[in-house]
């Protein structure tokens, strides 16, 4: 298969302007399209770039297509509603590389294939700030072919690529990590506002919470890897300790009115995982309380 040299970039917003501007200084040769018409321009004026009057006008003589839109709908509303699918030449790649929700990405890859175009979910950890310099983390799930043929697209783009599997995947992925990070955020929110009713100092919290829930002491780090994934259950701290532990902050928080609606459900959780499995168990076992409920393992 020929190597992407020509590439369709359809989406020229928050994102899509510098992954695309990585692409061009990397001398890729991009057609950008936008509805937003001045900043797809802008772009390309900057990046010496051409601009296409509509979506499938950027298909055309295309290696690869990629899109930074905002969701499936709108992808989907590009490919077959505006005429992108049928402009693309057959052997070239679609690429979805905004986040888009895995089932759908699977049926607009199921139809792409019939008409003899390849699909690529990658979606993209890191920002603005890391999609400038550059070093943005890329999940890659489909054909392991055509990933290969992405390969120097997403280098030019990002650090790391992580190959995810059947396409999809990568969706998936995106979608659990940012889901993990939008807990965490509220969580520790909720924490803080419990402290400064307690008059704890913002920026002390801040720090100390730095110190003593990230890195090291992680959970995936400090329990998830070695003691979940290798059934070690061997933390040396038992379910019954950390349910009390749970207890105290929403205790704490209630007496103080402070709202702790994610203490509250947390709570519940650890005391029906103790209820189930035994409260003196290891608390890395509580895996199994998911596990017995959903039937899939870690
Ligand atoms: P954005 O709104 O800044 O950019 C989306 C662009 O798509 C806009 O320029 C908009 O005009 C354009 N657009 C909308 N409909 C269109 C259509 N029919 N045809 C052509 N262009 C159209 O959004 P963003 O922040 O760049 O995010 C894009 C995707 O990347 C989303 O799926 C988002 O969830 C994901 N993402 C965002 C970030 C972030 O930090 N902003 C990080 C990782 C992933």
């Amino acid at each position: 298969m020929a190597d992407i040299r020509k590439i369709g970039f359809i989406g020229i917003g928050n994102m899509g302007s510098p992954m695309a501007g990585q692409l061009a200084r990397k001398g890729f040769a991009l057609t950008v399209f936008d509805v937003n018409v001045p900043n797809a321009t802008a772009f390309a004026n900057e990046y010496g770039a051409r601009v296409a009057g509509s979506a499938a006008q950027a298909g055309e003589g295309a290696d690869a297509v990629i899109f930074m839109l905002p969701d499936e709908r709108v992808v989907r509303h590009v490919l077959f509603e505006e005429g992108l699918a049928q402009a693309m030449p057959q052997g070239a790649i679609a690429i979805d590389m905004g986040t888009s929700a895995p089932a759908s990405t699977r049926k607009t890859g199921a139809e792409l294939a019939e008409r003899g175009i390849g699909y690529v979910d990658a979606p993209v950890m890191g920002g603005v700030v890391f999609a400038r310099d550059a070093s943005l983390d890329i999940m890659a799930a489909g054909d392991t072919g055509q990933i290969e043929r992405c390969r120097p697209m997403f280098a030019a783009m990002g650090r790391k690529l992580w190959l995810c599997g059947e396409l999809g995947s990568a969706h998936v992925l995106k979608a659990m990590t940012n889901y993990i990070n939008a807990c965490t955020f509220i969580n520790t929110l909720e924490a803080m506002v419990i402290g400064r009713k307690f008059g704890l100092d913002s920026a002390l919290m801040a720090e100390a919470i730095d110190a003593m829930c990230n890195g090291r002491q992680h959970p995936v780090v400090k329990k998830v890897m070695p003691h979940v994934l290798t059934r070690k259950y061997g933390t040396g701290m038992a379910m019954q300790l950390i349910a009390k532990d749970v207890k105290i902050a929403v205790d704490a928080a209630q007496s103080v009115g402070a709202a702790v609606p994610l203490g509250e459900l947390t709570a519940q959780l650890w005391h029906a995982a103790s209820e189930q499995l035994g409260g003196t168990r290891d608390h890395s076992e509580i895996v199994r309380y998911w596990e017995n409920q959903t039937g899939a393992e870690l």
